[in-house]
């Protein structure tokens, strides 16, 4: 548990790093409210040993169970609670219980998460009858693509005509 915790650290670390590297090559723009997110989340955490926990994350207090969510999923590894303000009739974010800020963050070794991430929003999906009409999954990164809370999340939408995007 103490090393899965270290790793889903380290790899936070790594991700900010990865960020900064690139900015320092000139490869990316890092807009300054990306930048301090990503570090906030990666550098505040709770401090005895809870290390993937940022501090001030709404989601590792609901993970945590610190604050109330209408939970509809849990396993060791994610978590599912209905959406508080809901943008469709079904509203769901499907969470990994590790602190990962942003998708950014996200390298090879999280491939399995993010798939089982997917395949869980699929069978919600499937339980909450929306599955032949359709539903959006959708993961928004940073704030230009949307994104308010700084732990990675999986929006599932649905239960009624959703809008072509663009
Ligand atoms: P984002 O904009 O970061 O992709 O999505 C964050 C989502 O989290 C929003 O849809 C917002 O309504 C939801 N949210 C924010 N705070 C809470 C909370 O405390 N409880 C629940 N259930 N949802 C939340
Ligand atoms: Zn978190």
């Amino acid at each position: 548990m103490a090393a899965k915790r270290g790793a889903s650290s380290s790899v936070a670390v790594r991700g900010v790093a990865k960020q900064l590297k690139r900015f320092a090559e000139g490869e990316a723009p890092l807009p300054s409210e990306r930048f301090s997110a990503t570090v906030r989340m990666t550098l505040q955490r709770a401090p005895h040993g809870s290390d993937e926990l940022a501090d001030d994350c709404i989601f590792c207090k609901i993970v945590n169970k610190e604050l109330p969510a209408d939970l509809v999923f849990e396993d060791d590894e994610l978590i599912a609670f209905n959406d508080i303000s809901p943008q469709a009739p079904v509203h769901v974010l499907v969470v990994p219980k590790a602190h990962i800020p942003t998708v950014n963050d996200l390298d090879e070794d999280h491939a399995g998460l993010v798939g089982r991430m997917v395949l869980r929003a699929q069978a919600l999906a499937e339980a909450r009858g929306i599955d032949e009409d359709g539903y959006r999954l959708i993961l928004n990164c940073n704030a230009g693509g949307g994104q308010t809370v700084f732990h990675i999340h999986l929006h599932l939408l649905g239960g009624r005509q959703l809008r072509m995007l663009g």
